[in-house]
């Protein structure tokens, strides 16, 4: 859900009507009870509360996190909040002890004019129209500081318009204090071995198609892979790729990356160990160290060693959030990891136009890196909406073939793969990126593959 409303806050303006009429049917295709209130359905409220204080152990473990999930919040309450009946409205407010009483048509009338000159952008008509609210100075600083509003006897008296600011304003000096004290609290509740793994990897789960399962397992030749590099490879890959080629050799965080990547467009084992030695034998390693070393950790990978598991390509948040890469990787996500002046330089080889750089770099900017992925593919693939939501590189390649393959037919399905999130918080577990059997097996099981994996 918050993934939806971080990609509408992007893509439309916030508050307008498109943005709402969106993010209303965004929400009922998840099956978000944010009507719960007005249904006065508990259990769908209770469902969304236990759900929230979870994302709250989860998203208070860093800066970056916190920022993020307390936006997300806002809007969503925003939206919310806006979308109340007035009577609900008051319900809420008494129920989060705010106490703002809407004032009466009486009292409005008599009080009008006062109204009307007192609050900037405000008719006669229109203040007939609003509800106002009774609010204490206290509530109301900002307001009554920057001479927004009537002030009577120790009141400001606010439109609504403005009460959801305040409203805004109230949760979010709560939850930002709520998740410093929760993250305080981390470390007891870290040594708990049944949360633990569920907090290591709620926020950068990722719910979608695990693409471990392929159909096109065989389909791609290893010829085809210099090609599709450049038209249907995510940034991330394309850079891995060329990284490749370029100097005969990934680093093991490369490796694993891009690994799981290629086999998650379908090369079979037996490809992958044909392509992984004709590059590396080129460079530094010879065919026989290649054998001994490189070629089991290959295997392992395809499920063919050791615990036999069949680990499935990262996911973009996985890439985002973990192992950020150092001096002499390539790994990661450039539009999260590279620096803003390298990754422009990179934008302007691949030949994407000036304006789109511009943008991609204002969504960098605000740390959207996926939805910067989404415009590069828009761009790259001349298209206008990208028609469904990145969170995955393997899903960029898929959608990029179908789109160059298809064109039509590719919108309605892309409207399927792109939503396909379940909320199911132990089904975003199982399938996170990592093995495909259960965490504790599969972070015991990646250990193991990683250490294949570290020779240099
Ligand atoms: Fe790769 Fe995802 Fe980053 Fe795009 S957003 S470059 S697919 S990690």
């Amino acid at each position: 859900v918050l993934k939806v409303v971080e990609n509408l806050g992007v893509s439309y303006i916030r508050g307008s009507e498109p943005y709402k009429t969106k993010l209303g049917s965004e929400l009922r295709k998840l099956k978000f009870p944010y009507r719960a209130l007005a249904e006065d359905d508990y259990e769908a409220r209770r469902k969304d509360h236990i759900s929230h204080f979870i994302l709250r152990l989860a998203y208070c473990q860093s800066e970056d996190l916190r920022r993020w999930f307390l936006q997300q919040e806002m809007d969503l309450l925003r939206y919310r909040f806006n979308e109340l009946t007035d009577s609900l409205r008051q319900k809420f407010l008494d129920y989060v002890n705010l106490s703002f009483e809407a004032i009466t048509e009486d009292l409005k009338n008599e009080l009008a004019n006062e109204l009307c000159v007192s609050t900037p952008g405000l008719t006669m008509n229109k203040v007939k129209e609003q509800m106002f609210y009774k609010v204490g100075l206290a509530d109301a600083v900002d307001l009554f500081r920057a001479r927004r509003v009537f002030i009577k006897d120790g009141f400001a008296y606010v439109p609504l318009k403005e009460i959801d600011a305040i409203v805004l304003n109230n949760y979010r000096t709560k939850l930002s204090k709520a998740l410093a004290l929760t993250a305080r609290s981390l470390p007891s509740i870290q040594s708990d071995e049944r949360l633990q793994p569920l907090l290591n990897h709620l926020s950068h789960s990722y719910v979608g198609p695990d693409y471990s399962v392929q159909k096109n397992t065989g389909k791609i030749a290893l010829e085809q892979i210099d090609a599709l590099s450049v038209k249907s490879f995510p940034l991330c890959m394309r850079q891995l790729h060329k990284a490749l080629r370029d100097n005969h050799h990934l680093r093991h965080g490369g490796r694993m990356q891009y690994g799981l990547f290629l086999k998650g467009i379908g090369l079979t084992l037996e490809q992958a160990l044909e392509f992984w030695k004709k590059e590396f034998i080129r460079g530094k390693v010879d065919a026989d160290k290649f054998d001994k070393g490189y070629a089991y950790s290959i295997r392992h990978s395809y499920g063919k060693e050791g615990r036999r598991t069949d680990y499935t390509p990262y996911s973009c948040m996985k890439i985002i959030m973990s192992n950020p890469p150092s001096q002499g990787d390539y790994h990661g996500c450039p539009f999260r990891h590279s620096d803003p002046e390298l990754l422009k330089q990179k934008l302007q080889l691949y030949k994407i136009p000036p304006s789109g750089i511009t943008q991609i770099l204002e969504l960098v900017k605000g740390m959207h890196y996926q939805l910067a992925c989404q415009k590069y593919f828009e761009l790259t693939h001349d298209v206008d909406d990208i028609g469904f939501s990145l969170n995955h590189p393997n899903q960029y390649f898929t959608e990029s073939q179908r789109l160059l393959s298809g064109g039509r037919e590719m919108k309605k399905e892309l409207g399927n793969s792109g939503n396909s999130q379940k909320s199911n918080t132990q089904e975003s577990m199982n399938s996170n990126c990592t093995p495909t059997s259960s965490n504790t097996t599969a972070d015991a099981e990646l250990e193991g593959l990683e250490a294949y994996f570290t020779e240099d």
